[in-house]
């Protein structure tokens, strides 16, 4: 209890004003704008898109406007304005029409946080759009290889694989945005992984791992979401192993990260409807690896745990074991390309699934398409598009029309899932 006093305290004499401040307006492609901002640290925004007139708004909360923010800029952009709310900042991006944009990025600089907004125009859109961005983050890497399997397969590389194979699906389908929280075999601390998720502007958050236990027959694969008391004896073991090397983790917070602990308290709602949100995704994935016919179910109800990349205050999270590497059954189905395939199609349609039911206004799902677009890509083979998306090639051949007919990169093909 003292040492979480002593923390809070710390964490405290870090807490300075957050500050906004414009920085530029950056043509960055043939049709797409990038306005971006200063920020003293990594906030916590929410940001979308208005009609009648078009705009996007940002509320940065927990910031300082100290000097007018009023700038114009050529079309379709009509107005940028920032205007000081109680504790917040709303930024107004006024528009002459509707536009594609991508949720607003934080990246840390020598000069403070920069945050960034881009902006597309498109003609043909009747409403502001943005993708879903959703954080995959592979377990362990580098220097942590995590479980070794009994086939000698490291669970860090078997996170990457699961995690690359997610990033493909999610990245040919339209409407989805995969960000990788590490791309290869690196070494990422705990802080950095929960605040990248944040700092890409995700909406969700996919952790991978692979269990290890010391009873070789213990396997399957379970889906965990954070929680400060740990409700599951399993999860109490593993997070007791990583206790030390967390608690060295969480002095390293830097003075412009965002801190999730503090602003769990300042916004406990928002900190609730993250955890129902997180277990309804949870669940959507969790039913998806019940139906997949290669992998086993370790635990059939979303469990909690202390997982800390987890702990968002406001960003869905949802940590999947792929199966245990100790138990010999599950080692070989994810040291081949089919198994990993399965966990990484069960979680995609997992996510596909939670999205439709709740709907991101100013998304793809938000209509609750019957398919999703896919565009094919250099070497897809419709037998295994149909094995990824979890549907048969006649139901693809027969929705595009493909009879006897050959597919080719770029093209645009629907898939009802
Ligand atoms: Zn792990």
């Amino acid at each position: 209890m003292i040492r979480k006093l002593l923390s809070i305290l710390l964490f405290s004499c870090f807490i300075e004003s957050n500050e906004v401040v414009f920085h530029e307006v950056n043509e960055v492609g043939n049709d797409t704008v990038e306005i971006s901002f200063f920020l003293n640290s990594v906030s916590f925004i929410k940001s979308y898109s208005l009609e009648n007139p078009s705009r996007i708004v940002m509320d940065l909360y927990d910031t300082e406007l100290n000097s007018v923010i009023e700038e114009s800029y050529n079309y379709p952009i009509k107005k940028i304005r920032a205007t000081p709310q109680e504790n917040n900042t709303r930024i107004v991006i006024d528009l002459y029409e509707y536009v594609y944009w991508v949720k607003p990025t934080q990246v840390k600089t020598d000069e403070g946080v920069l945050l960034k907004l881009q902006i597309s125009r498109n003609k043909k859109l009747k409403s502001s759009i943005r993708d879903i961005v959703v954080a995959i983050d592979a377990g362990h890497g580098g220097k942590y290889p995590g479980t070794v399997g009994s086939n000698n397969i490291l669970e860090k590389d078997v996170t990457r694989l699961i995690a690359q194979e997610l990033e493909r699906t999610l990245r040919d389908t339209e409407g989805y945005s995969p960000v990788m929280i590490r791309k290869e075999d690196e070494t990422v601390g705990l802080n950095d992984r929960y605040q990248r998720v944040r700092q890409y502007g995700a909406d969700i958050l996919i952790s991978i791992h692979a269990d290890g236990f010391r009873l070789q027959s213990v396997k399957g694969a379970s889906v965990f979401v954070w929680s400060e008391e740990a409700s599951s004896t399993v999860a109490n073991n593993l997070s007791e192993k990583q206790r030390k090397r967390i608690q060295a983790d969480i002095k390293n917070i830097m003075p412009d990260d965002f801190n999730e602990d503090e602003a769990r308290k300042l916004y406990p709602k928002i900190y609730n409807q993250k955890i129902n949100e997180s277990k309804m995704l949870g669940e959507k994935i969790l039913d998806q690896l019940k139906k997949d016919p290669y992998t086993k179910i370790h635990k059939k109800n979303v469990e909690f745990a202390d997982f800390r990349v987890l702990k968002s205050i406001d960003i869905p999270s949802v940590l999947v074991e792929s199966g245990f590497l100790t138990n010999p059954e599950d080692a070989e189905r994810l040291k081949g390309k089919p198994g990993r395939r399965m966990i990484a199609r069960s979680i995609f349609l997992g996510i596909h699934n939670y999205f439709l039911e709740n709907p991101i206004k100013g998304t793809f799902v938000e209509k609750k398409p019957l398919y999703v677009n896919y565009e094919i890509q250099k070497g897809d083979v419709l037998s295994e598009i149909a094995i990824r998306f979890g549907v048969t090639v006649q139901s693809i051949s027969e929705l595009n029309n493909l009879e006897n007919k050959s597919i080719f990169p770029g093209q645009i093909i629907r898939i009802n899932i």
